[in-house]
């Protein structure tokens, strides 16, 4: 593989010397835009990554007619800073949407996203685009924290994880957590809602965003509840698969995104819309048959392990995407703010550090890669960076809450596109690019300012 000259280092991205602006383009040759984020959904879960009994012939198709990523990588390996990465293009470091204690928010939370962070409807918006956000948000669920105080004209979901609630999770501190809420808008509408039909909800919300919106370019940002647990799948599913319940939701999470590539189809948006399917995390191991899996990769959710942030990924464009192509090119959800920007005709203000570049080139033509750098962070450090093939792990811990944290001095180094699993260390054989990395990481952590964490949680301290 080459990387080609369109690879820009991160400090070189907040280039264009202009503020967000409408553009000059006519707003009807603007493309729609559609990211479907499953939670914790494995590497190795769909049909078309080589599950054997998992049936996804809906995501199946979208690969055959899009582009299919084998090294894409989510901002971070649990779900809040995995969301603010995405949203914002930037690692969640810069945004302060970590931290080494509470590593997500927990509905005694108060922080949130800061106002101060630009997001992709954020900017859409000056360029004219509706945008909805419809399913977990897990971003900051008081007020000012919510999608609607983020860009988004329009929110349905539960704000956070479908486990925080006494309903369903044992425990001390979840017994004084509120019964979950269903949020429009800003509005608690419902309680405790029947999760089997939470992805067939959020589907037919999508639906209906869609068919309102036929005229006017939109974003539609659709991060699913499952398959996080508690599962829950609904009558038409439930039962059905051989891999069991956990199966039974990704088969209908694979029917969901169906529906919605048919609607565009009828509507005759499918030429005019980026379609992208990923997870936030790798698959939640410790829960035994209720996670999922990595397939070949390494570990999983929580950790900086290859399982742990490398997400099946799939991004579908009918005639701007040539189609049946699989990229073993390298891409962020980090690269979607710059990619989508770009393409509504929007400059990227100059002061905006950017951990993302525009993935256009791979998604247009497979072979080129824009980007050989990966940055892994375990809350407020980094425990591991990739530079083409090659990985450097400074501090590696297993699964969600495993062990106690091994630091490596040298790193620890794989070669991944010959040691995929991350079996065979090889730093000694391999001094120079274990400095090069650490150059690397040096000029990197040059960038990266102390901020306070908003997922402090005073009352549990
Ligand atoms: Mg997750």
């Amino acid at each position: 593989m080459h990387y080609s000259l369109l690879y820009i280092p991160i400090l070189c991205l907040g280039l264009v010397a202009t503020n967000i602006n409408s553009g000059k383009q006519d707003v009807d040759t603007r493309p729609n835009f559609i990211i479907i984020f499953a939670d914790d959904l494995g590497y190795g879960d769909l049909g078309v990554y080589g599950h054997p009994t998992i049936q996804t012939p809906n995501l199946d198709q979208m690969a055959a007619e899009g582009l299919r990523f084998t090294q894409f990588y989510t901002g971070a390996s649990v779900c809040t800073p995995a969301r603010a990465a995405l949203l914002t293009g930037r690692l969640p470091v810069r945004s302060g949407m970590v931290n080494d204690r509470y590593r997500v928010l927990f509905p005694p939370s108060q922080g949130g996203l800061p106002v101060s962070e630009i997001t992709i409807p954020e900017a859409l918006k000056q360029a004219g685009y509706i945008s909805a956000a419809i399913g977990k948000w897990h971003l900051g669920h008081v007020q000012g924290h919510l999608p609607t105080d983020h860009g988004f004209d329009e929110y349905f979901g539960i704000p956070y994880s479908n486990d925080m609630t006494p309903s369903v999770s044992p425990g001390e501190r979840v017994k004084t957590y509120p019964p979950l809420p269903l949020i429009r808008g800003i509005e608690i509408i419902e309680t405790e809602p029947d999760q089997r039909l939470l992805t067939r909800r959020y589907t037919d919300e999508s639906i209906n965003f869609i068919r309102n919106n036929i005229d006017s370019p939109f974003f539609l940002y659709l991060p699913h509840t499952m398959p996080h647990i508690p599962l829950f799948a609904s009558d038409d599913f439930e039962g059905k698969s051989s891999r069991g319940l956990y199966g039974d939701v990704i088969e209908e999470l694979d029917w969901s995104v169906g529906e919605i590539l048919q609607v565009l189809r009828e509507t005759g948006l499918d030429k005019k819309t980026l379609v992208l399917f990923t997870s936030d995390n790798g698959p939640w191991l410790t829960v035994g048959l209720d996670g999922g899996s990595a397939g070949l990769l390494r570990d999983g959710k929580g950790s900086t392990w290859e399982g742990g942030m490398r997400v099946p990924t799939i991004a579908w464009w009918p005639e701007t995407i040539p189609e049946g192509f699989t990229t073993q090119s390298l891409g962020t959800t980090m690269d979607l703010m710059p990619t989508i920007l770009h393409l509504a005709g929007i400059e990227i203000p100059d002061d905006l550090i950017l951990d993302g570049v525009d993935l256009m080139p791979v998604l247009t033509d497979h072979a080129t890669a824009v980007r050989e750098d990966i940055f892994y962070y375990r809350g407020t450090r980094l425990w591991a960076a990739r530079k083409g093939p090659w990985k450097a792990h400074y501090i590696t811990q297993s699964a969600y809450v495993g062990d106690q944290p091994v630091f490596h001095d040298p790193p620890l180094l794989f070669h991944l596109d010959r040691d995929p699993r991350e079996r065979f260390n090889v730093a000694m054989e391999e001094p120079n690019v274990v400095l090069e990395i650490q150059d690397m990481v040096e000029r990197h952590l040059a960038t990266i300012e102390d901020i306070p964490s908003q997922l402090e949680v005073p009352e549990w301290d």
